[in-house]
């Protein structure tokens, strides 16, 4: 059976998705449920209306279009991503898997393809970690990876509780439905673009997730002895931000030594005070990312910086505690999700490359409670979550067509 997937009007519904932002084109600003996020969500709802899908919305505000089966009982097979963006992004991260995700859907239909599983989209709400500090949240809550208790704990940027801002956005559904229940898929699939160089460099134009990897973050809070620059002699001080840049390339070489590529880890803000040029920094926040495809390799690290922390803290005069915000597991993806991509490309002629997810997406979630893989598009340079982030029409294409074919096949 022969798809067709409507390419012109796939791209220009990325362009007028990316019009709902809060930052001038090319760049796109859009943070969960502010109203230009509400206003974009309305507009992707209305699409899915449009293409004959039911649409749904559970109490996090995770949004799910679906196309009903022969067989309405079976598992269901999903697909789809997140619209949420960070500040300052560009118009593809998410925004592909879950316009991509319909017009494969719209594609299927079109053809007078009848699946037996209900096919569904689905597009998570506040994949990004913009606004609660937490990514991934829908995701969290359907798979049970998060409680609705620890989620109702959560806040805002501007300290408003989860339930106030899902009572400014409407969403009055209960949190505790929001869970899906054990059996609900048959498979899950998420389009992507890669976020990363490699597709591009070699010049192969999809990739299939074999490996989610996982992050864990970190606070870390160094507290020394601040006083005046010119006052305080060397020998005598405590300098927070001297120590800070000790534990920076401390953190930079314990996952430098663990001996695989897949270890990598992050200092990402340094938050230095006082912060005026003659007084000595008293206090500094790093917040670190470490992530790996292997638990205890990336756990390793976490202890060597936790034990980093003692020995420069001794040495430097300064008090240094570390906390860990956050650890998730990684994942592997379905090898039987995996196969029915694969054999999709190959029934395309296309060729692929199996790959790791470096970056954690909803998938990473999904694969607690379904069989999940996810596929690539390449994206230019690798670039993503920046203004000139692109991918090209032929592989959103592509990636689109199948994901198509490989939702019929597992649908039927
Ligand atoms: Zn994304």
């Amino acid at each position: 059976m022969r798809f067709t997937i409507d390419g012109d009007r796939l791209l220009s519904e990325i362009d007028a998705l990316a019009s709902f932002s809060d930052a001038a084109a090319p760049a796109v600003t859009r943070i969960v449920f502010t109203p230009t996020d509400l206003k974009a969500r309305v507009w992707v709802k209305a699409r899915c209306e449009e293409a004959g899908l039911t649409v749904r919305q559970d109490g996090v505000g995770n949004i799910f279009a679906r196309w009903n089966g022969s067989d309405p009982t079976a598992p269901v097979v999903g697909t789809g991503s997140h619209i949420d963006a960070i500040p300052n992004a560009g118009k593809f991260d998410g925004v592909v898997g879950v316009l991509g995700g319909l017009e494969a859907i719209r594609g299927l239909r079109q053809s007078g393809f009848r699946p037996k599983h209900s096919i569904e989209l689905l597009i998570f709400a506040s994949e990004e970690p913009t606004r609660f500090g937490i990514g991934c949240l829908g995701s969290r809550l359907l798979s049970g990876t998060l409680t609705p208790d620890a989620a109702r704990k959560l806040t805002d940027n501007d300290g408003a509780t989860l339930d106030q801002v899902r009572a400014r956005a409407n969403l009055s559904g209960d949190l505790e439905q929001v869970k899906l229940p054990s059996g609900y898929y048959e498979a899950f699939i998420e389009l992507h673009i890669e976020q990363g160089p490699r597709l591009e460099r070699e010049q192969n134009p999809l990739g299939i997730v074999t490996k989610i990897a996982a992050p864990a973050s970190l606070r870390v809070l160094i507290e020394g002895s601040g006083g005046h620059a010119g006052g305080v002699l060397m020998p005598d001080r405590g300098d927070a931000l001297c120590a800070a840049a000790e534990m920076i390339l401390s953190i930079e070489s314990a996952a430098r030594s663990s001996g695989a590529t897949d270890t990598v880890a992050t200092v990402g803000i340094c938050e230095v005070f006082p912060g005026a040029v003659n007084s000595i920094p008293s206090r500094v926040r790093l917040s670190v990312d470490v992530r790996d495809t292997d638990l205890q390799r990336r756990d390793l690290v976490i202890r060597t910086i936790e034990s980093t922390c003692d020995s420069i803290s001794a040495k430097r005069k300064v008090s240094i505690h570390s906390e860990l915000l956050n650890a998730d597991a990684p994942a592997d993806c379905a090898p039987a999700v995996v196969e029915a991509l694969s054999q999709s490309c190959r029934a395309h002629q296309l060729s692929f490359l199996p790959m790791v997810s470096r970056a954690y997406h909803d998938s990473l979630f999904m694969s607690r409670i379904a069989p999940v893989a996810m596929l690539f598009i390449p994206c230019r340079n690798g670039y993503s979550h920046r203004p000139d982030e692109y991918a090209a029409p032929e592989d959103i294409v592509r990636g689109t067509l199948i994901l198509a074919e490989t939702l019929a096949a597992l649908s039927r």
